[in-house]
């Protein structure tokens, strides 16, 4: 099978991966953040601006934008190993009796703010319709 190409040379991918955005920085330790919970595949800590009264977001230790090029090209234990840790953060937070939402954006149409592959943990009360009507 031929290599494919870094995700962020694909013609496709419309958000390029800056190693300066504000959650690499973070992972790097250059600034700081409200850590919920850290492995070795992912780190999550709570949203500074939170729209529900959980709002925890969990990112994999790697350069992905989302969702589509870490599926494609982040190795299989990061996959299993960041997917395992949303899981367990979920437990962690307590949150999985009364119910919570994961919502991962990518790209312009879902506003999209870091370009680094990020999914919201929301909780604490009703979370209403899934998408603003
Ligand atoms: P999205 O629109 O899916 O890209 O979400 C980006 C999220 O990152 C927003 O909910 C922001 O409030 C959150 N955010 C931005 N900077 C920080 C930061 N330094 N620490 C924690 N959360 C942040």
């Amino acid at each position: 099978m031929p290599k494919k190409p870094p995700a962020d040379n694909r013609k496709d991918n419309p958000m390029a991966y800056d190693p300066n955005n504000v959650f690499a920085r973070i992972l790097r330790g250059e600034i700081p953040c409200n850590r919920v919970y850290e492995d070795d595949f992912a780190l999550a800590f709570h949203d500074l601006n939170p729209q529900a009264p959980v709002h925890v977001l969990v990112i994999p230790k790697g350069a992905y934008v989302s969702m589509d090029d870490f599926t494609a090209d982040a190795p299989d234990a990061l996959i299993s190993g960041y997917m395992r840790a949303v899981g367990t953060v979920a437990r962690q937070l307590g949150v999985t009796g009364s119910g919570y939402r994961l919502l991962a954006n990518a790209g312009t149409d879902a506003g999209q703010e870091v370009p680094h592959l990020h999914i919201h943990i929301f909780a604490g009360r009703p979370l209403g319709p899934m998408l603003v009507r």
